[in-house]
């Protein structure tokens, strides 16, 4: 008989948080993680309030509120410092939260400590290598050991170059943009800006250089976050080790053109802490038709299921979605005895739904960024039509009132 019901993959942003959202319904699970220690990739994230009322449901926005950077509002300016368009990333008012930007291993230590004090396994140094059959209600897969574990369900939250995905899909592999994300932190003392105070996130938008992104951290905002996106071919996992080792190379580009972006992005530039150097390689997950397998005993969600370009930062945010409604249709089918297919189906297309409009958004988002000659343009090779921001879709909805509505419709 299998122990747990529930085999996380992956102790990761999406796989901590799904244990915890497991736990609140009395759903038994342990996570299973291939590394010493929680992976530690990217300086900060931005967390929108759709995240921000899981993880408070899950009792750990308290905590990551004071780890974090709080703000409403994003905005695209010009060098000149006039202001072009404003942004939503948050708002008590209009949605309940102020808008966080917060350092992984920061919200990874909150989640990890509550997992942690709920007494909630979490294995180290446990790679799942392969599923070894579904068997009725139960999955049986092989650890990096040698060891096989029989579960109720099997769940991969293992990231965008995912093991378990492999399982669903054999042949399928990530797919580079051409594009990376190359970012740094200055001490916020040291950046100048004559137009104001940067005590939100800004876009710098040149007409023929496109745009640089900077942003105050930490919740001090002692440091100030910037970057900028670069062409770049795709290489293997020794090759962008190399490409981020070449320190030198890294601050090159981000000084170059800085003048087209005025004296934040010239002072910021200036004053590269080179530890903090990052590159952020663009790899999507192009929409699958399952995130389940047949015999449904096997999942994927997050990055590992559908990983997504950043121009909205919804990723990390997204998944937080998957694993949230994920649990709360799983613990619908195990109480009040809901079909778990056609509750996996709901949430399919339900989570896939929003990613298209996600999807959407990026495309509005890197109109307004890119040089006039890379704008995005559709399927039939039209420029993609400007339109304004709604983000009300975004950060609104009551994931639980929307699960317990189909919950519901599915009883009857
Ligand atoms: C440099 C960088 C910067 C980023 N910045 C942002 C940002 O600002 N905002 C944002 O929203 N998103 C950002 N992202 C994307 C974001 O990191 C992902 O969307 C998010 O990490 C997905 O979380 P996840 O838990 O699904 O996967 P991951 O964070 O990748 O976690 C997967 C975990 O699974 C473990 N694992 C993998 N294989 C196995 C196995 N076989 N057995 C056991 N364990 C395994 C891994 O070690 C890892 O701990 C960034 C990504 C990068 C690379």
């Amino acid at each position: 008989m299998p122990t747990d019901e529930v085999a996380i993959i992956g102790a990761g942003l999406s796989g901590l948080c799904l244990a915890l959202a497991l736990h609140q319904q009395g759903i038994k699970a342990t996570i299973y993680e291939s590394r010493s220690s929680p992976l530690n990739i990217g300086g900060a994230v931005m967390l929108s309030p759709n995240a921000l009322k899981i993880l408070d449901a899950l009792d750990v926005y308290k905590d990551v509120r004071v780890r974090g950077y709080n703000f409403d509002l994003l905005e695209m300016v010009k060098v000149t410092g006039e202001l072009l368009e404003r942004y939503e990333f948050g708002g008590v008012e209009k949605y309940g939260y102020q808008a966080n930007r917060c350092y992984r291993t920061e919200l990874i230590d909150v989640i990890l400590s509550k997992v942690k004090s709920l007494g909630i396994p979490v294995e180290f140094g446990q790679k799942y290598t392969r599923v070894v059959e579904e068997i009725d209600d139960q999955v049986v897969w092989e650890s990096s050991d040698g060891a096989h574990h029989t579960t109720s369900f099997l769940v991969g939250a293992d990231g965008i170059h995912s093991s378990v995905r492999k399982y669903l899909y054999p042949d399928n592999e990530p797919k580079f943009i051409g594009m990376a994300g190359i970012t740094a932190v200055a001490p916020a003392s040291k950046v100048t800006y004559s137009h104001g105070k940067i005590d939100k996130p800004l876009t710098i938008m040149s007409e023929d250089k496109g745009a640089f992104v900077i942003a105050p951290q930490r919740a001090d905002a002692s440091e100030m976050f910037f970057g900028k996106q670069k062409r770049v071919d795709e290489k293997d996992r020794a090759g962008w080790d190399k490409f981020l080792a070449d320190k030198q190379e890294l601050i090159n580009f981000l000084q170059e053109d800085a003048e087209a972006f005025g004296e934040a992005a010239v002072s910021a530039s200036s004053n590269i802490i080179p530890e903090k150097l990052n590159v952020w390689p663009f790899y999507v997950i192009p929409p699958l038709e399952r995130w389940a397998s047949a015999n449904r005993r096997v999942v994927i969600l997050g990055d590992a299921a559908h990983a997504i370009p950043p121009s909205a930062g919804q990723g990390i945010n997204q998944a937080f979605e998957d694993v949230y409604i994920f649990s709360l249709l799983l613990a619908a089918s195990k109480i009040r005895g809901v079909n778990f297919a056609d509750a996996l189906t709901f949430w399919q297309t339900y989570r896939q739904n929003r990613i298209n409009k996600i999807l959407e958004l990026n495309k509005q988002i890197d109109l307004r960024r890119m040089p006039k000659d890379k704008r995005p343009v559709d399927l039939h090779g039209v420029a993609v039509e400007q339109k304004e921001f709604d983000l009300q879709w975004l950060y609104e909805p009551d994931f639980k009132a929307e699960v317990e509505n189909w919950v519901k419709s599915a009883e009857v």
